[in-house]
């Protein structure tokens, strides 16, 4: 049997640069090998977007297209949307009695989170406690390995600390602890300079954006401000134009040439960023050409059947964690008028 593999994306806007070089490049090497479930985390995302539904429900299908365009196999990937199996629901519930109001907490994403939605206080407590829902969606799939981004980490450690817990608690083995598989770039900055690149802030380039967006938010990418003339000395460390040529550019040794230079002075910014658009150009085009041509209606139909297939395991696991914590009430009347 092959070991499973749980991952998802929240559906509130297309996929960035920062999903492909965080997670979806693994993803796509490791479904040769794993039985891969992705999720796309719709009731995660209402904890922040409960306002607007209608931006969730409609972008389920660009993120699945997204998926299909950098070439997730539906063959080998099982796509899942998570409202659509309640069972995710059900074992949250249980979780939330496992964890303390103290432990939520300190997670460090949400406190930045938090922060930075400018909640206070004020944070639903639907977000507040959306990583016990993510251990629900790793466990009820029986996950022990987790393609994610570094941001990720903290709820993989929750995650594993309420499997020790149900287990101990409980007497059994059914839940499995789990790990997450970083890539080189975990954490792929903002073109801001803002430590992470995400949907919410607008600071990503879309795998679908067309080539004057790419080259546009290119040309807009933070540099070094005290590298004023070409001739200046510039800095290449906190230079996002360099991050993105360290992750994209598949010419590492003219990367090192170019950091060289531009440390030396004599390199303009034009230069760095007319070389980080044309690598990037190169990479994006076959990703928005596959997706142009994917059709609504079979984009559909794989998510049915894979959400179909993925409800069939959310039942096995649940019927397992029902007699763990001995919740298997029989009902002893006649019920069949
Ligand atoms: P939102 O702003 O709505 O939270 P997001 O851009 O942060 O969206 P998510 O759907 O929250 O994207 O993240 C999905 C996955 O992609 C997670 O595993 C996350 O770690 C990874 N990821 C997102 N942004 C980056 C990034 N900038 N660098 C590396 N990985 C990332
Ligand atoms: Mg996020």
């Amino acid at each position: 049997m092959k070991k499973k593999i749980l991952t998802g994306d929240r559906p509130t806007g297309k996929l960035h640069l920062g999903h492909y070089i965080g997670s979806l490049q693994n993803r796509i090497k490791l479904q040769n090998d794993y039985d891969q479930y992705i999720l796309v985390a719709d009731v995660q995302a209402l904890t922040d977007h409960f306002d607007d539904p209608e931006k969730i429900t409609e972008n389920i299908i660009e993120v699945a297209k997204d998926y299909l365009s950098v070439g997730i196999n539906p063959n080998q990937t099982t796509i899942v949307v998570q409202s659509q199996i309640p069972e995710i629901a059900e074992l949250t519930v249980y979780y939330l009695n496992l964890v303390t109001v103290g432990q939520l907490s300190r997670n460090p994403t949400v406190k930045y989170e938090i922060h930075q939605k400018g909640y206070n206080e004020a944070v639903p407590a639907g977000f507040f406690c959306y990583p016990v829902s993510q251990a629900a969606d790793i466990t009820l799939f029986q996950a022990e390995l987790v393609p994610v981004g570094d941001d990720q980490l903290p709820m993989i450690e929750q995650t594993n600390e309420i499997v020790r817990r149900f287990n101990r608690l409980y007497h059994t083995n059914v839940l499995k602890e789990c790990k997450a598989i970083l890539s080189k770039t975990s954490r792929l900055v903002g073109i801001d300079g803002r430590s992470k690149s995400s949907k919410s802030l607008g600071n990503a380039i879309a795998l679908s954006d067309p080539p004057a967006v790419i080259k546009q938010k290119v040309f807009q990418m933070y540099t070094d401000p005290g590298h004023v003339k070409a001739s200046d000395p510039g800095r290449v460390e906190g230079n996002v134009v360099f991050s993105y040529l360290d992750a994209f550019h598949n010419d590492q040794e003219a990367v090192a040439d170019l950091k060289a230079q531009y440390k030396r002075g004599g390199l303009g910014d034009v230069v760095i960023k007319n070389s980080l658009n044309d690598c990037l150009q190169l990479l994006l085009e076959p990703i928005r050409e596959k997706r142009n041509s994917l059709d609504n209606k079979m984009v559909e139909e794989i998510l049915y059947h894979g959400t179909e297939k993925a409800a069939q395991l959310a039942k096995e696991t649940m019927k397992m964690v029902r007699e763990a914590m001995c919740i298997q009430f029989v009902w002893h009347i006649n019920n069949t008028k």
